[in-house]
């Protein structure tokens, strides 16, 4: 048990940037999820299980693999990582390794409510559709335009002093709350 159960681990400490290489990545991505999984209890063996970027995944963040109900691959999505960054991936990270644990302790792959109490304590996320959901929209007031935007930008910080280009007309920027 954690001294201080409340406290997170501090994911700033792994970050790494788009630049990193598929090898770099996933020693972080593993060096990360061993804290967490320490940290949190787990029933997971993170150096037991196949960790692998998948370059071909477009919709989902990340994804374990299992064989009968025995998880084996943990598959994280490199455009995910490059589009939303490292802690967007930790938060998934976090989300596969419920679903290990899960899958360890009750041969359960679902999103049911186990899943939900798991999630809530280590601060993740239920649905796996993350990828679609940027974090901002940017909307044009005359033409309904809308940007997705995953990270902070100068379009991002200085929305009105940007014009669309698609008519001219201002645009707003409102924050994207997914629905859970
Ligand atoms: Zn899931
Ligand atoms: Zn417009």
């Amino acid at each position: 048990m954690s001294s201080e159960p409340e406290e997170e681990v501090d994911t700033t400490y792994y970050a790494v940037g788009p630049e990193a290489t598929v090898p770099e990545f996933l020693a972080v991505s593993k060096l990360y999820a061993r804290e967490v999984v320490r940290h949190y209890g787990l029933t997971v063996d993170v150096s037991g299980l196949d960790w692998e970027v998948s370059k071909r995944a477009k919709r989902r963040a990340g994804a374990v693999k299992h064989r009968d109900g025995t998880p084996e691959t943990v598959s994280l999505t490199w455009e995910f990582f490059q589009n939303c960054g490292w802690e967007a991936t930790a938060e998934t990270i976090r989300h596969e390794l419920v679903h290990v644990h899960l899958l360890n302790e009750e041969g359960d792959g679902s999103h049911g409510a186990r899943f939900e109490e798991l999630a809530a304590e280590l601060d993740t996320h239920v649905n796996c559709e993350r990828f679609a959901e940027p974090k901002w929209w940017i909307r044009c007031a005359s033409c309904g335009t809308a940007l997705a935007r995953y990270r902070r930008s100068k379009l991002v910080e200085n929305t009105e002093s940007y014009r669309c280009g698609s008519c001219g007309g201002s645009l707003r920027l409102s924050e994207n709350r997914p629905r859970e």
